[in-house]
């Protein structure tokens, strides 16, 4: 592996409060203060933003036991030409990763054939049922940087707060999936004036805003960090602004399908807007907005859910939840948050992108520090695109933005100081 001299672009790092036109050096795979001495490659960075590797917190790869859907390899690539150096995935695969071999084996499989780094969360409790705490503590020693039941929520809060005093004793994050199960039954689209037109049950919103508030409080009890992920309400987002503003550990994440869409998508009944928590109201589109630019929503992730096409091809109240968001999420970001509405800046979505997220679950990444692992996200953040699902790198197609022309997007992914990926 060649040394790096990437020139003339713009670097943002957030971590060290760093924004300027500046060369930046890699050698030995790590950022250095100094040119090599050796030969190396020089990358053209003019009109680019340089950035440290961006981390998606949310990810489905799906191995164990769906390999149809995505695996580790495939949802890695996925990864890399979305502009994400670093991935964080959720344990609700087939079997559950509920323990230290599962996790063992996902690590492994990451070794040997993922494109970024891989960094496995941990089931809350057994088979993600809700009933028994998984083997937390052996999990840490597997590697696990979270514990979740996502696509799952624990309903027992008595179980979530031994769990959040538990996760309190190793330094580790909790990430919750806000649902509660009796309020939802069997909804399948957000509860309000559509779903009554369509004739499909609705998830209200409350049945997300309880249980955040719910994390609150045993945030607030256990003095633990809680993150409630992709956040759907603007109810949620109220609740966390008086937390935080309160001093209360907890942080929310938003994902792009919550602010691109609204339920009124849902009278396509195309399956690819069927997704958990579900598309709300444009009112929670501007909520979740405003929630961004105020520093209520800290974290932005994607959800990638990748399914087959025969699973996803049937009635709306039968398929599953869920669509892919790897390499659409940073172009839709960009272009919502950035371009559209001007709720932040670029500099705060590489903050909501690196240091955020590695702050959240402790990981040595999101920085250009010297002496940092040289994982790096390059940027053209003006660049107008038409996102195309038969060129993701995914194995499953299942999306409802085919065809629309974003403006933003990584134009080069590398990890450890070599290109993965460029486009
Ligand atoms: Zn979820």
């Amino acid at each position: 592996m060649m040394d790096l001299t990437i020139k003339n672009g713009r670097i943002i790092d957030p971590s060290i409060a760093r924004d300027e036109i500046a060369d930046l050096y890699v050698v030995d795979g790590r950022i250095s203060a100094r040119p090599s001495g050796a030969e190396c490659e020089t990358i053209d960075a003019r009109n680019l933003v340089v950035a440290p590797g961006l981390i998606d917190i949310h990810v489905h790869l799906r191995e164990p036991g769906q390999s149809h859907k995505e695996t580790v390899e495939t949802g890695s690539q996925a990864a890399a030409a979305g502009g994400f150096s670093s991935i964080v995935c959720m344990p609700n695969t087939d079997p559950p990763a509920d323990n230290a071999s599962t996790i063992a084996w996902i690590t492994d499989r990451a070794r040997a054939c993922a494109a970024v780094n891989v960094y496995p969360t941990g089931a809350i409790t057994k088979g993600l049922s809700g009933q028994e705490m998984a083997s937390i503590g052996s999990m840490v020693q597997a590697g696990i940087v979270a514990i979740t039941d996502d696509g799952h929520c624990v309903q027992n809060h008595e179980m979530m707060r031994r769990a959040v005093e538990y996760a309190r004793m190793f330094d580790l994050a909790v990430m919750d999936h806000c649902q509660d199960y009796d309020m939802v039954g069997s909804g399948v689209m957000h509860e309000g004036y559509w779903s009554t037109v369509l004739g499909l049950a609705g998830w209200p919103r409350t049945a997300e805003e309880i249980v955040v508030a719910r994390n609150i409080l045993l945030a607030e009890l256990c003095n633990t960090r809680i993150h409630c992920q992709h956040l759907s309400s603007g109810g949620s987002v109220r609740l966390l602004r008086d937390a935080r503003a309160r001093g209360i550990p907890v942080t929310g994440e938003l994902c792009p399908h919550h602010i691109a869409l609204t339920d009124e998508f849902v009278s396509s009944f195309d399956t690819n807007y069927k997704m958990n928590p579900p598309l709300r109201a444009r009112e929670d589109v501007e909520a979740l907005i405003e929630g961004v630019a105020d520093g209520t929503i800290t974290i932005l992730g994607s959800d990638h859910a990748p399914h087959a096409f025969f699973e996803k091809e049937v009635e709306f109240d039968r398929a599953p939840f869920g669509i892919l968001g790897l390499e659409t999420e940073l172009g839709l970001f960009l272009t919502i948050l950035v371009h559209r509405t001007k709720a932040i800046d670029l500099n705060r979505l590489i903050t909501m992108y690196t240091v955020n997220p590695a702050t959240l679950v402790r990981l040595p990444k999101g920085t250009l520090g010297v002496g940092a692992d040289a994982d790096i996200t390059m940027i053209d953040p003006d660049l107008e695109w038409t996102f195309r699902k038969q060129d993701s790198f995914s194995l499953s197609r299942n999306t409802p933005f085919d065809g629309w022309e974003l403006k933003g997007r990584a134009v080069r992914t590398i990890v450890a100081g070599k290109t993965i990926w460029k486009a």
